[in-house]
């Protein structure tokens, strides 16, 4: 893998110690891994995650495996536990919460800003804007897909946005072919489509057993998927 190239792998939700811990020791081929303890559902029903404990969770882990963590912060309040956390990861729902930008900004870390599921390019560069007002560099932008007609995934990946923000500013862009796809068998198509598009990371969903994810079960990789899909990138990146 060039080693510029970043992927960040692993469940929706942190869930329990023992699934991350199978996630942390299996996934060896990045050193970043994701897990939401603060998600932002549809329904007040859903599993809203573990909060401060699943944040613990990932730290305990990071340290154990000498990993780096990400995990998205819904607000400004949650930022005090993300002390120990590598990326802090602002979601599609939050892309326009300026005042969570400017807080998350002034941690000085790095942010992972995903696309609005509704916003333009230009309405992403300029939400990183305030990420930058606050002195802080270190910013990921990533594509994850917007409404369309599209009923073919449950986003529609928009794969120029990767050249346009390349194009137009100096932003590392990731994507995040999880949430674009909304269904598992899809990943691979968008993951191989980004690659080749020139995306510089990868964010993907991977769970020890999918099916009994508590979020977004039908998007999410096995490991065993997960590393072949890793193969398969390797081998996109040789091309380009
Ligand atoms: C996520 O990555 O867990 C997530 C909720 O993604 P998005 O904000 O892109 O929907
Ligand atoms: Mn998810």
């Amino acid at each position: 893998m060039n080693k510029d190239f970043q992927i960040i792998a692993g469940p929706c939700s942190v869930e329990n110690y023992e699934q991350m811990d199978t996630i942390f020791s299996s996934i060896n081929n990045t050193n970043y891994i994701r897990g939401g303890a603060y998600k932002p559902r549809t329904r007040p029903t859903d599993f809203q995650g573990l909060g401060p404990e699943g944040i613990n969770m990932m730290v305990e882990l990071k340290e154990k495996y000498n990993k780096k963590i990400v995990c998205e912060a819904l607000s400004v309040e949650q930022l005090v536990h993300f002390d120990d956390v590598d990326i802090i990861q602002i979601g599609a729902r939050n892309m326009q919460n300026t005042p969570l930008l400017i807080a998350a900004g002034k941690t000085g870390k790095t942010i992972l800003l995903k696309r609005g599921l509704a916003s333009t390019v230009e309405e992403l560069l300029s939400s990183a804007e305030y990420i930058k007002s606050t002195g802080n560099n270190n910013i990921i932008l990533c594509e994850r897909g917007i409404r369309t007609f599209s009923e073919s995934s449950r986003f529609t990946l928009d794969i120029a946005a990767i050249a346009y923000i390349k194009k137009h500013s100096d932003y590392l862009v990731y994507i995040d072919p999880s949430h674009a796809a909304g269904d598992s068998s899809l990943v691979q198509a968008l993951t191989l489509a980004g690659v080749v598009a020139g995306c510089d990371g990868l964010i993907i969903e991977v769970h020890p057993n999918p099916e009994v994810a508590l979020s977004d079960k039908n998007q999410q990789l096995t490991i065993e998927e997960y590393n072949e899909l890793y193969k398969k990138v390797n081998k996109c990146l040789e091309i380009i």
